[in-house]
């Protein structure tokens, strides 16, 4: 078997080995089907069971209320930039965004297909170094809803105090950091995350929507387009990601047993902050973000040159620390450290940063 390396890369990322090591032992069958995960119908009573248990946990875990929905679908956050405006956009009405990075201008662009956008906010003329403060947000009256990006996956800036949106439901895109701290679900009109970067492997998109929400849903929209048809299909009205669910609900498991989302956030809030005190040692590394809006999941930062820059994600590879060139549209350095990041891939990074410096520096 080969070796594990440590998996800096921010998405698909790092799951969890005990995750992977149940996940591989179920492969060959499942305990009581006699076959494959991969190989059972969405329609069996297997499949009914990982399914309730995948969303209780997923309750359990958020404590997510009676009021709430929880939708497993496809088609990623992308295909939700285009799914949100269809469902929750009347005809006529206006919906506000909070324009915080390439993610959230994506989504801008798919709302503006299908009815009117109001950006209440941007830090675009800033390359997206934070996130909007409070006094700079201008909601419309009358939005059909505020979409923010609670995570920005590329520069490394997170929102920490939610922005006020009077009686519009908030919708967030959560791909990045969702999990990883406690999440007030009852705020939110409706959050998506693709699984791939905090949740499980690739190919599963969790929607999380207040029910009252359902009723927008035009009956004009494609079935598998409707929030109000995926939901009363109960996440099955065509065949879903068996093998996708089944891995989040071993994630979610393995979450709860770390002590649930305010453990986690304690632990990421710790590893971010062990990475953020190297950056900022002696000023050899530059971080990238505001220090008021850093990411806890995504550690961006720069060294001297550009040439430094590939140096490092190259040399680090070579040592097993992957993963580290930033987006290829801002450059740089990212270290994505979600919940699964062993301490241990940390501490390993830590001391190559430190090393490097010695040589290079
Ligand atoms: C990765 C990412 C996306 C894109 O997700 P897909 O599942 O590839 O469509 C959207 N938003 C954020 C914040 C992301 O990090």
């Amino acid at each position: 078997m080969g070796e594990r390396i440590y998996n800096f890369s921010a998405g698909p990322a790092v799951l969890p080995e005990p995750v992977l090591e149940e996940a591989q032992r179920d492969l060959l069958a499942l305990p009581d089907a006699g076959m494959s995960v991969l190989e059972i119908s969405h329609r069996s009573r297997h499949f009914d069971a990982i399914l309730a248990e995948a969303e209780r946990a997923l309750r359990d875990l958020a404590g997510v209320p009676a009021s709430h929905r929880v939708l497993f679908l496809q088609g990623g956050a992308s295909l939700q930039f285009a799914m949100v405006p269809m469902n929750l956009l009347p005809a006529g009405g206006t919906a506000d965004y909070l324009v915080t990075g390439v993610w959230s201008r994506k989504a801008v662009k798919e709302a503006e297909r299908i009815g009117r956008v109001h950006p209440a906010a941007s830090t675009e003329s800033e390359r997206f170094v934070r996130v909007p403060r409070a006094d700079e947000i201008a909601v419309s009256p009358d939005a059909a809803y505020v979409h923010m990006t609670s995570n920005n996956t590329i520069y490394g800036t997170q929102w920490t105090n939610l922005p006020e949106t009077g009686s519009s439901p908030l919708v967030s895109d959560m791909c990045s950091d969702i999990f990883s701290r406690p999440v007030p679900v009852e705020r939110f009109g409706l959050i998506y995350a693709g699984a791939q970067k905090n949740l499980g492997p690739a190919g599963l998109t969790v929607v999380i929507v207040d029910e009252a929400l359902l009723a927008r849903s035009p009956d004009v929209l494609p079935s598998m387009l409707s929030y109000r048809v995926l939901a009363d299909g109960g996440s099955r009205y065509n065949t879903p990601p068996v093998f996708a669910i089944y891995l989040l609900g071993l994630v979610l498991k393995w979450l709860a047993a770390q002590g649930g989302l305010e453990v986690m956030a304690a632990h990421n809030d710790r590893q971010a902050a062990r990475l953020y005190a190297e950056v900022d040692r002696t000023g050899f590394y530059r971080g990238v973000a505001e220090r008021e809006s850093r990411s806890r999941m995504n550690v961006t930062f720069r060294l001297p040159t550009t040439d430094l820059d590939g140096r490092f994600a190259r040399e680090a590879a070579e040592v097993g620390l992957d993963g580290l060139a930033g987006h290829r549209t801002v450059g740089g350095l990212r270290a994505s450290i979600y919940n699964a990041m062993p301490d241990a891939g940390v501490a390993a990074l830590v001391e190559f940063m430190q090393e490097f410096e010695r040589t290079h520096g």
